[in-house]
C-alpha cells in the first residue's frame, strides 16, 4: 500500500537526517564531493541497492534496484558553493571563514531523493513490484557540468522517468518550464604585443578587441526579450598601458528561456566577435564552456507530481523553528517578501511566519538560474517540483540558506520532498500506462 511508503519515511527520519547534515558538515564544492557520494553510496549499498561507479567522473555514482522496464529515477545532488560556510544561527557566523558551505541546500536535495528510493525499496519485494529503481549520485550542479558529463557516459539512455527537486523559498510546480538555458562561450582575442604608441597601422590589440566585443554585448541587450540575459567578464586585460596586450578573453554567459532562443543568440555573439576580430586585426578562437538547456517539463509526470503534492500536509513547525524564520526573514531586503508573493499570486493566509505553506502552480516558474538537469529534461521525460525552506522572498547562494539546510526546518523540507518522490515512484513502477503516457509525449 502507498500510504506504507509515508509511514517508513516517518519512522526513519532520523537516518536520513543524519546523512544529510553529515554531508552539511563536511561540504564539498563541484567535483571534489567524495565524502557525500561515499557516505550515501554506502548506505544505498547497506540497503541492498546495486552500486555502479560512472566512468571518469568519480564523485558520480548511480544506485540500482530491482530489474527490467520501467526505470524510474531520481537524480540527485550533493555539491556545496565556495565561501559560504555558516552555522546554524541567525546571523552571519561561518564555520570556516572562507570555506565551503551548502548554501543552496545540495545536501537535502540528494539525500531526499536517497530516502524516497529506500522507501520504494522497501515495498518492492513486499508487493510484487516489476522495475527498475535508481538513483543517480549527480556532482557539481554548480559548475553545470556534472549531469552532462554523467550523459556522456549513457547513464540516462534507458530511463523512461526522471524526477528532481529543489528548495525553494516558494513550494509549487511549473507546467511548462522551471529553468532557464544556459551557454558561456570563452572569446579569446589574440593579436601582437609590441610599444602602444608604436602600434601597427592595422591594429593588432587583444584588448581593443575584446572592449569592441563587450560593445556588441550591450548593443545586443536592446534586442533580447524578458528572460534572457547577457553577462560578461573579460580576463588578461593587459599589465601596462604602453603595451599591448596579446591575448584577452571575453567569457559570455547567455540565459535564456528557449532554446532556439538561446542557440540563436550563441550564433550572434559568433558573428560579433568575428567582426571585432576585424576591426582590431586579432585572431579568435571561441570554446564553449558550458551549454545548459531549459528543462522541458513533461505534463503526465507534472500531472504525478502535482497530485503527490497535494497530499502533503501543511507544514508544521515548533516555536523555536518559526522563531528561527523570522529572525532569518528580517534579513532580507525591503519588500522581498511581497514582491514574490505578487509574482506568485500567494494570498496572505498561505504564508505564516514569513514560511509559505500553500503549493503554488503555474504554467511556468520562470526562474532564470539554469540547471544541469535541463540536458536530462531534453534526453528523457522529465519533471521538477520545489519545495519551502527559506523565507519568502529569500534567494539561494546566501549565508542565510546555509543555515537553513543544516536546520530542523531543512529536514522537515527534506523528508516533504522524498514524500513526494516516492508517491511518484510508486505511481509509475505500478501503472504501466502512466510510464507510456509519459514516455509517448516525450516523443511526439
Ligand atoms: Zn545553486
Ligand atoms: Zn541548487
Amino acid at each position: 500500500m502507498k500510504e506504507n511508503l509515508t509511514t517508513f519515511l516517518d519512522e526513519h527520519t532520523q537516518s536520513y537526517a543524519d546523512i544529510a547534515k553529515d554531508i552539511w558538515e563536511r561540504p564539498q564544492t563541484a567535483l571534489n564531493e567524495e565524502y557525500a557520494a561515499k557516505r550515501q553510496s554506502e548506505f544505498l549499498e547497506s540497503r541492498g541497492f546495486r552500486i555502479n561507479a560512472v566512468k571518469d567522473v568519480p564523485t558520480a555514482f548511480v544506485a540500482e534496484y530491482g530489474s527490467g522496464d520501467p526505470v524510474i529515477g531520481i537524480l540527485g545532488e550533493y555539491d556545496a558553493l565556495p565561501d559560504m560556510s555558516q552555522k546554524v544561527c541567525t546571523e552571519r557566523t561561518p564555520i570556516e571563514a572562507g570555506g565551503p558551505g551548502h548554501a543552496c541546500g545540495h545536501n537535502l536535495i540528494g539525500t531526499a531523493g536517497v530516502a524516497a528510493v529506500d522507501a520504494v525499496k522497501e515495498l518492492y519485494d513486499k508487493e510484487g513490484f516489476k522495475g527498475t529503481i535508481r538513483y543517480y549520485g549527480c556532482p557539481a550542479e554548480e559548475r553545470y557540468s556534472g549531469k552532462i558529463l554523467m550523459q556522456k557516459e549513457k547513464v540516462f539512455d534507458d530511463l523512461d522517468i526522471a524526477i528532481i527537486w529543489h528548495p525553494q523559498d516558494i513550494t509549487g510546480i511549473s507546467r511548462k518550464q522551471y529553468y532557464s538555458g544556459l551557454t558561456m562561450m570563452k572569446v579569446e582575442f589574440s593579436g601582437e604585443t609590441g610599444h602602444s604608441v608604436a602600434a601597427k597601422n592595422y591594429g593588432g590589440s587583444a584588448l581593443q578587441a575584446a572592449n569592441l566585443m563587450v560593445g556588441g554585448i550591450n548593443a545586443m541587450r536592446e534586442y533580447i526579450w524578458d528572460y534572457h540575459r547577457l553577462h560578461y567578464y573579460m580576463s588578461d586585460t593587459g599589465q601596462t598601458a604602453n603595451l599591448l596586450s596579446k591575448s584577452t578573453s571575453v567569457y559570455c554567459e547567455t540565459r535564456a528561456t528557449d532554446v532556439d532562443v538561446l542557440l540563436k543568440i550563441k550564433e550572434r555573439l559568433t558573428e560579433i566577435a568575428e567582426g571585432c576580430a576585424k576591426i582590431a586585426g586579432t585572431d579568435f578562437t571561441i570554446e564553449m564552456e558550458d551549454e545548459l538547456y531549459s528543462d522541458k517539463e513533461n505534463s503526465v509526470i507534472v500531472e504525478v507530481l502535482k497530485h503527490n503534492l497535494q497530499l502533503l500536509p501543511r507544514p508544521e513547525y515548533t516555536d523555536g523553528e518559526k522563531e528561527f524564520a523570522a529572525k532569518l526573514a528580517e534579513t532580507l531586503p525591503e519588500g522581498a517578501e511581497k514582491k514574490v508573493a505578487s509574482f506568485y499570486n500567494i494570498d496572505k493566509e498561505q504564508i505564516e511566519n514569513h514560511l509559505h505553506m500553500g503549493v503554488v502552480e503555474k504554467d511556468d516558474l520562470i526562474y532564470l538560474p539554469a540547471d544541469d538537469a535541463g540536458n536530462v529534461s531534453q534526453q528523457v521525460p522529465f519533471g521538477t517540483f520545489l519545495i519551502s525552506l527559506p523565507p519568502v522572498g529569500m534567494p539561494m547562494h546566501c549565508w542565510q540558506m546555509t543555515a537553513l539546510a543544516g536546520s530542523s526546518i531543512g529536514t522537515k523540507c527534506m523528508m516533504r520532498a522524498a514524500k513526494v518522490m516516492a508517491g511518484v515512484v510508486y505511481d509509475f513502477l505500478t501503472d504501466e500506462k502512466l510510464v507510456q503516457e509519459a514516455v509517448e509525449e516525450f516523443n511526439i
